[in-house]
């Protein structure tokens, strides 16, 4: 079968043919995800382990005999520790994900066994997003109320699904973002107010916001741009969510945090639950997955696009044996 694979970091991924795994399911179309990149490069290695060569895209629709598709619920524990007992496998020790730890979905076929799979109405291509950046953003509005004032910094695939959930939920929604064509596509999503950065993001959105105050700020970056003074734009009792993994630094004034009653999360993926109420939300047309596809074969094309920003929506790479 033809995979892509990562042979050394910092490289392009190589095409190659290579025996498919001895149990095995089709490949419907996987998600190109910043993740990949941080994989790619290296960045992670300080926290996952990765050994190489590696198969990557943990975004996975796959299809099985009779046509019928599924997503993979990219995370497998131990089932044993408090973690995977609460939910939240991401968080075992012993976690598992198809396309780090193990072989992906850039290739025609991929072993998902002992992967939960949720079935879906839709074309692989159209659903893939929703194994990884639907399930992430809808971990990331967990629990906001309606007509709460909310934050989003970034434009990715996760922020313009996450605006899209956010408007569901009826919240004012103010998205910031250095990207005018992301931009667009966000008021297009419904955000109620657009604020172009030029990497100031906390001052231009209190440039706009004025004294008003956020009760949720999602931040779907993560780098040292974003994080910088974001904690004073929240209301007494906000909320700080980090989603993104660009490895900025955040630092909070202990009174600040203190005597306004501040809380700050991390997102990583999210729940079983996450994926299926995701999966519903879809079926019934409250969200589009924005999909921008690739043939398994431009899968470096797509990583060079998704780098430079070119890319609105997700890239969803299909391996051309299966193209719907
Ligand atoms: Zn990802
Ligand atoms: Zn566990």
């Amino acid at each position: 079968m033809r995979a892509a694979v990562l042979k050394e970091f910092g490289r392009p991924l190589v095409l190659v043919d290579v025996p498919p795994p001895s149990v095995s399911m089709r490949v419907g179309a996987t998600g190109l995800c910043h993740g990949d990149l941080h994989v790619l490069t290296g960045q992670w290695s300080w926290d996952v382990q990765t050994r190489l060569p590696l198969v990557l895209g943990h975004e996975i629709s796959v299809v099985d005999e009779t046509g019928n598709t599924f997503l993979v619920y990219n995370a497998k524990g131990c089932g044993t520790c408090r973690e995977c007992r609460s939910g939240f496998p991401q968080f075992c020790e012993r976690v598992e994900v198809l396309g780090i730890q193990r072989n992906g979905g850039f290739a025609e076929r991929v072993d998902v066994t002992g992967f939960p799979l949720v079935p879906v109405r839709g074309s692989p291509l159209e659903v893939a997003p929703l194994a990884d950046a639907g399930v992430t953003a809808m971990s990331s509005v967990e629990g906001i109320t309606e007509g709460s004032r909310v934050a989003v910094i970034g434009t990715g695939a996760v922020a313009l699904l996450s605006i899209q959930l956010l408007k569901n939920l009826n919240s004012e929604v103010w998205v910031v973002g250095r990207n005018p064509l992301k931009l667009k596509k966000a008021r297009e999503l419904g955000a109620d107010e657009i604020v172009f950065t030029k990497g100031e993001y906390s001052t231009d959105l209190s440039g706009s916001v004025g004294l008003r105050k956020f009760d949720f700020i999602l931040d779907y970056v993560g780098s040292d741009f974003t994080l910088r003074d974001l904690p004073w734009l929240l209301r007494r009792m906000g909320e700080l969510r980090v989603v993104g993994e660009f490895g900025g630094e955040l630092s909070i004034p202990d009174q600040l945090l203190v005597l306004r009653g501040l809380r700050v999360r991390g997102i990583l993926y999210g729940t079983m639950k996450n994926l299926v109420d995701v999966v519903k939300l879809f079926e019934d047309g409250k969200l589009k997955t924005l999909t921008v596809p690739y043939p398994l074969d431009e899968v470096n094309q797509a990583i060079m696009d998704l780098m430079e920003g070119r890319i609105v929506g997700r890239a969803v790479i299909y391996p051309t044996s299966s193209s719907t």
